[in-house]
């Protein structure tokens, strides 16, 4: 239970995040509310030699609304998704471990991890959201369909920082978020996340749902919306 030796620096800018990033090669990695990367150096599944803390990057932080998304910064914890009122996204967040994990986990974080039995890959699915990276070569928005390739891999390069998560706000959508667990805080076994949109007549105009811990990559079920 006890890492490999590692070095560690706290830039105070992106920028300044991006160029150690860079400094340290293929064997640095970011660290965000540390809640899935240091469980894993604890087990010796990851052993970084450069861990790049961006707690004091103040520019992943804040909230906003733009262009009909609501644009959380990567740093966004998931007690402020959840606590937010940002429908879907909240009811999903709120289902997220105990107040200790949502008090540190990030927005940011669970999606560059990319583990299939996270909640908020399926809001992302969903919602058709997407990812903001940065890197020294520029800036790319990532959708969420590109964004999972297989289990714990994203198309997020090694030298990428998320810097956004975009939401789009699904006005006019009733959803639910219904998560499937042995204990209230426990991970999904299985779980999905609903978009529905009803047209003037009482019909279903569309429907969108995501699906968690149900194959080695988050899903956007697409065969029962068309059925
Ligand atoms: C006991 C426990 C229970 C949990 N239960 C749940 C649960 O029920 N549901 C759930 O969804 N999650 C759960 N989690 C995971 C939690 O949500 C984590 O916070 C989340 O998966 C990772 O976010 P983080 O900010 O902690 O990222 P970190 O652990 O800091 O990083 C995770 C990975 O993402 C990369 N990364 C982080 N931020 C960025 C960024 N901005 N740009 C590029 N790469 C980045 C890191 O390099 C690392 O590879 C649980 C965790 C614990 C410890």
């Amino acid at each position: 239970m006890i890492p490999a030796e590692f070095d560690y620096v706290a830039p105070g800018s992106l920028a300044d995040a991006l160029a150690a990033l860079q400094e340290g090669g293929d064997e640095a990695k970011v660290l965000a509310g540390g809640h899935s990367l240091l469980p894993l150096m604890k087990l010796r599944l990851a052993a970084p030699s450069l861990l790049v803390d961006l707690r004091r990057v103040d520019e992943l932080r804040g909230i906003s609304r733009e262009n009909g998304s609501i644009v959380f910064g990567a740093l966004t914890r998931h007690h402020d998704v959840a606590t937010g009122g940002f429908g879907i996204a909240s009811a999903a967040a709120a289902t997220i471990a105990d107040q200790q994990v949502r008090n540190m986990g990030t927005i940011g974080g669970t999606l560059a991890h990319g583990d299939p039995a996270s909640d908020m890959p399926a809001v992302l699915l969903a919602c058709d959201g997407s990812v903001v990276a940065r890197s020294a070569e520029g800036e790319r928005e990532i959708a969420a369909a590109d964004l999972f390739e297989d289990y714990l891999t994203t198309s997020i390069g090694e030298q990428e920082i998320v810097t956004e998560v975009r939401l789009p706000l699904m006005e006019g959508y009733g959803y639910g978020y219904q998560k499937f667990n042995r204990r209230q805080e426990d991970w999904a076994m299985v779980a999905v996340a609903a978009a529905v949109k009803k047209g003037a007549d009482g019909t279903v105009e569309d429907v969108r749902i995501g699906l968690t811990h149900m194959a080695s990559t988050p899903l956007r079920a697409t065969a029962a919306p068309s059925s």
